[in-house]
């Protein structure tokens, strides 16, 4: 049935496609938008990374389906190239990418649900232990099962979200080093890392390295994406990079070491001419300068495309691009369609394309312009488009 295609998000090979290629969603011929998942670059990216952060290994973060971009196909991607341990949010991340990655490590960061550590069993997978209840649980469950899966211990060290504090986990440390406990990984998270000079970085890095002594033996982890590049001292043995691997720059305000990932293509519904002093769309707040050409085309904020890079009167929104030319957004963002100001642009026809994100539209760029972060603009891409994947 046509129609389930739009909620599978399982790649399934495309007949007619290019043989480098595979696609999820509705067809590209009936597709509002076509996204692109550079899977090859998503790879690049991951190998990079782990040549910067050398010797340390490198996992992949795929939580919330892979930063918007897939979990089964980029657990598949990363896993082929040789990456052997993964991170998630939850448990059904972690099924989901047990299914693709059958020998894969899968560390489930929101931590141990009361109750689950059965489940962790079950799918083989890790939970990265966040507090001294949840560490209970988990010793009894060990204890009871002589289960030996692994789990990480989460040590806070300035973040304040999850973790035990680094003075519980020096006084855990002789326990847990003597007993098998079955910690197969010491971590810690950077609250600033993409603030190069921000002070709390080098707390942290102290902060774990003194916990880290008392832990010899057991792999410990610190540095997100941008912890990568921060400092050697932030690299231990493991790195867990996500957002870069998708293309976003970990490296703000310096040029972009990564590849872009992402593609993003609005279809032109219609083009209409609209005249000087009209406005365009909700609320009336885009009026027309001068006699203008508008593009309406159909991705909207339900696909994902942040109603806050739509545009006023008294704000500037942010750019499509049209025959290589950038044009602004005219006027808001509506649930499934916007209009862009196409006027200065080589003539649109309807059925055509504009680009939303890729060219010379950066993924951050597009998501400065919404007042965010790329992590926020790839966690929302939606489920309408025509999806796809390219494997080489
Ligand atoms: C999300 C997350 C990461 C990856 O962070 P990026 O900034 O996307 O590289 C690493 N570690 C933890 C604990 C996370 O929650």
């Amino acid at each position: 049935m046509a129609s389930l295609d739009f909620i599978a998000d399982h790649t399934h090979a495309a007949p007619g496609h290019n043989a480098g290629e595979t696609t999820s969603g509705p067809p590209a011929s009936e597709a509002g938008g076509i996204l692109t998942v550079d899977l090859a670059a998503l790879v690049a990216n991951w190998r990079a990374l782990g040549r910067r952060a050398m010797p340390s290994e490198c996992a992949g973060v795929i939580k919330a389906n892979a930063y918007g971009c897939g979990i089964e196909q980029v657990a598949t991607a990363l896993a082929r190239a040789g990456c052997k341990t993964f991170f998630v949010a939850d448990l059904s991340e972690a099924r989901r990418v047990r299914e693709v990655a059958p020998e894969a490590a899968i560390y489930v960061l929101n931590g141990l649900i009361p109750g689950t550590p059965q489940v962790y069993a079950e799918l083989r997978a890790r939970p990265v232990i966040g507090s001294m209840v949840e560490l209970a649980e988990w010793d009894a469950f060990v204890a009871a099962t002589q289960w030996r899966g692994g789990a990480a211990l989460h040590v806070d060290t300035g973040m304040n979200r999850l973790g035990i504090s680094a003075t519980d986990a020096a006084a855990l440390a002789p326990r847990i080093r003597s007993e098998n406990h079955g910690i197969t990984l010491l971590m810690s998270h950077l609250a600033c890392a993409e603030a190069t000079s921000h002070p709390l970085n080098d707390l942290q890095i102290r902060l774990f390295r003194e916990v880290r002594m008392l832990y010899r033996g057991i792999p410990s982890s610190l540095a997100n994406s941008s912890g990568i590049f921060l400092s050697d001292n932030a690299h231990c043995d493991v790195v867990r990079p996500g957002v870069a691997l998708y293309g976003a720059n970990p490296t703000p305000g310096r040029p972009n070491p990564m590849r872009p990932v992402i593609g993003l293509k609005a279809r032109v519904v219609q083009v209409r001419n609209v005249n000087k002093g009209d406005t365009v769309g909700y609320s009336a707040g885009w009026t027309v300068r001068r006699a203008a050409r508008i593009a309406i085309v159909s991705v909207g904020y339900a696909d994902g495309y942040l109603r806050a890079s739509g545009s006023s009167d008294e704000t500037p929104g942010g750019f499509a691009l049209a025959g290589g030319k950038r044009c602004p957004i005219a006027g808001r963002v509506s649930m499934d369609l916007m209009a862009i100001d196409v006027t200065d642009a080589p003539p649109l026809k309807r059925g055509e394309f504009v680009t939303l994100i890729g060219d010379e539209l950066g993924l951050d760029e597009v998501a400065t312009a919404a007042g965010t972060i790329a992590y926020e603009l790839l966690t929302a891409l939606g489920h309408r488009y025509h999806r796809v994947y390219r494997v080489e």
